[in-house]
């Protein structure tokens, strides 16, 4: 066994009242892990999202639904959506401190644009902006996309640890990792956010460093014990 399966196998968290192991929930559907948390956690996290994005000097659609088309990538180029959808859906409170991430990092002129000009690489919108303003190059559009997952899981991590680690997970962090380089992929992880650190300011700048390294420094922790 790897040192990633030990880990996922050995970190347990609770799902609906039965303990699973996170390499089970990481397997298991989308719908597994909206219930990982009981729904008071789910809101506690949601809530403190929202307050760390407003405290961020972030763009907030106050008492506006959420379009169903927004709950994944819950930017418009105004704001971030917070609310629930007609469905009755929030967007995910990682997705929301993903787009906070990417404001926090994106240049002026793209903030207003719609996926902050870099276009979704994803399967429910894709092709680059359309935009003249938006990024044009894959490459710093992928250097953007990473600063800004990095960013937005250290954002998680101030929250919920386990939250930011299952985030980490799904944003392919932790792919390609074995026994040799797992130490050597944390730590390139944990600079590819102190990396972007140019363009956010001072405060977050030393936040980020201390969530990465708590990041880090828990699953080393679980992966020793
Ligand atoms: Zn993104």
């Amino acid at each position: 066994m790897n040192k990633i399966d030990k880990f996922c196998s050995i970190v347990e968290v609770s799902c609906l009242g039965e303990t699973v192991t996170l390499y089970e929930v990481s397997l298991a559907c989308e719908k597994a892990e909206k219930e990982l948390f009981s729904s008071e956690n789910w809101e506690r996290i949601r809530r403190k999202a929202i307050e760390t994005v407003t405290g961020l000097g972030v763009p907030v659609h106050w008492g506006k639904k959420t379009p169903e088309d927004y709950l994944d990538f819950p930017w418009d180029g105004k704001g971030i959506y917070v609310e629930k959808s007609e469905d009755g859906d929030f967007p995910r409170s990682e997705n929301i401190l993903h787009e906070a991430a990417h404001y926090l990092l994106a240049a002026r002129r793209r903030r207003s644009l719609e996926d902050f000009g870099l276009g979704s690489p994803t399967s429910v919108r894709s092709g680059l902006s359309k935009d003249p303003r938006g990024l044009k190059n894959s490459e710093d559009i992928n250097d953007e996309e990473s600063a800004a997952s990095a960013l937005g899981i250290a954002l998680v991590a101030r929250i919920d640890l386990v939250l930011a680690i299952m985030t980490a997970e799904e944003h392919n962090w932790f792919l390609d990792l074995d026994d040799e380089i797992l130490s050597g992929e944390i730590e390139k992880w944990r600079r590819e956010a102190v990396g972007c650190r140019k363009r956010v300011a001072p405060p977050l700048r030393r936040s980020v460093v201390h969530w990465m390294k708590k990041i880090r420094d828990k699953i080393l922790d679980i992966l020793d014990s």
